[in-house]
């Protein structure tokens, strides 16, 4: 099932509502949990600096 709650891209809250938020009036999304983490963020930077700089 898929959820119904939104959250506004501009002030963080949350509605029911699909088209914008009945606060502000910004833009809203299903809020997503993020697929990877800062520290595996942290990883690849880490990666890309060693193929930059190292062989
Ligand atoms: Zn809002």
């Amino acid at each position: 099932m898929r959820s119904l709650l939104r959250r506004c891209t501009k002030c963080g809250a949350y509605t029911l509502s699909k088209e914008k938020c009945p606060r502000c009036g910004g833009p809203v999304k299903v809020p997503h949990p993020p697929k990877y983490s800062p520290e595996d963020k942290y990883q690849r930077y880490r990666i890309l600096q060693k193929l930059s700089t190292g062989a």
